[in-house]
């Protein structure tokens, strides 16, 4: 799988993106594991690891070793993906783990402020939270077109209040709302030296817009999030990125677990990854596209249902009359959806997941008695 070749932007810019850094972090060297240095041998006795491997897992690929702390088949394959460089490319534990540590290396406690748009995806505010990092929230606006980002506002309270992260997700969860990538742009080179703009896209290949992974090379303060939760089906396999520029990338894994990557993981992901199964995964992602906008059209024509916003993700965002009694019909048939009455502006509103063809039309004949009942 070829990578791209790193297109950073210049050196200057890039410092100051390091200089965000907790500042006692700035020098920290991390742990130094026994797999990160670079010796030879064919005995290896230096990391305590087992002589034998378990008995319920022999074979060629046992578990008995500690894993590459960034497996450089699965980083070059990832990169191929994504169109990056593979030093541009941070595996994790999923995308929920590069979100807790971009707020753990950025976001001293009590001073520098995390800011996010909600109803948005809540581990953004949690990772402030337990950080004890600020949070600033600006809540999408809501107009006839969806729940966007109001991006002048973004900009406005990050400056206001001195917000060192910016989460910005798009497509947005649970809104389905995307951003344009020139307001990414705008956000990026309003904050240059005060914030790192994240743009989370976990969803984005549900939709039509480009991946505002394009803008890296000219933008030092912005960092993209990728999946393999969602439209490549892997969510049990926990693998995810932060795709940055080299050296942010660099800092980031001495702050991160000394061995992050399972390698039963790994091996999933890299066969996920492989041309022909992308090829299907792709294919997969067009039927659910299709799947969203004929639920999305049926679920219009039924009474009770107040508003269904158009979503590039593979879900929607429904406003009913009566949530309750929609979410016990749903689950009397033994459909669960997300209930997101708790999140700001969403009181009336459930989340329902796209999923087969078959399973859709459950969730209508769900709703459809709820009307004959009504
Ligand atoms: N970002 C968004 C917007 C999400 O909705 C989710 C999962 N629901 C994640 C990130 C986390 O995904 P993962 O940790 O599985 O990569």
């Amino acid at each position: 799988m070829s990578t791209s070749t790193i297109m950073a932007p210049p050196a200057g810019e890039v410092d100051a993106v390091l200089d965000l850094l907790r500042p006692d972090l700035q020098a920290f060297a991390g742990y130094s594991s026994a797999r990160s240095s670079a010796l030879q041998g064919d005995v290896w006795l230096n990391a305590n690891e087992a002589a034998w491997p378990n008995p319920a897992d022999e074979g060629p690929t046992s578990s008995r070793r500690y894993p590459e702390p960034q497996p450089v088949a699965l980083r070059a394959a990832l990169a191929g993906l994504y169109g990056v460089a593979a030093e541009q490319v941070l595996i994790g534990r999923g995308s929920d783990e590069a979100i807790d540590l971009l707020v753990r290396a950025f976001c001293r406690p009590g001073q520098d402020a995390v800011l996010c748009t909600p109803p948005v995806f809540g581990m953004y505010a949690v990772c402030a939270r337990l950080q004890g990092a600020p949070l600033l929230e600006v809540p999408l606006r809501d107009d006839e077109a969806g729940l966007h980002t109001d991006i002048d506002a973004v900009i406005a309270r990050a400056r206001q209040d001195n917000a060192r992260l910016v989460f910005l997700c798009s497509p947005s969860n649970p809104a389905g709302s995307e951003i344009a990538p020139a307001d990414i742009e705008r956000v990026a080179l309003a904050l240059r030296g005060q914030a790192l703009v994240i743009v989370d896209e976990a969803y984005i290949e549900y939709s039509t817009q480009l991946s505002a992974t394009a803008l890296l090379p000219r933008h030092a303060n912005l960092a993209v999030l990728r999946t393999l939760s969602k439209a490549h089906a892997l969510a049990a396999a926990r693998v995810g990125c932060l795709l940055a520029a080299p050296a942010l990338i660099a800092a980031l894994r001495r702050c991160q677990a000394p061995y992050p990557v399972p390698t039963p993981c790994a091996q999933l992901a890299l066969a996920g990854l492989a041309p022909a199964v992308v090829a299907i995964t792709r294919e997969r992602v067009q039927q659910v596209c299709a799947e969203r906008e004929r639920l999305a059209s049926a679920l219009r024509s039924l009474p009770g249902v107040r508003r269904v916003y158009p979503s590039a993700g593979n879900y929607l965002l429904v406003r009913l009359d009566d949530a309750q009694r929609a979410f016990d019909a749903l689950l009397a048939a033994g459909v669960v959806v997300r209930d997101q009455r708790a999140a700001p502006q969403l009181h009336d509103a459930l989340r329902i997941s796209i999923g087969t063809a078959e399973e859709n039309q459950r969730v209508l004949a769900a709703l459809a008695t709820l009307r004959a009942a009504a």
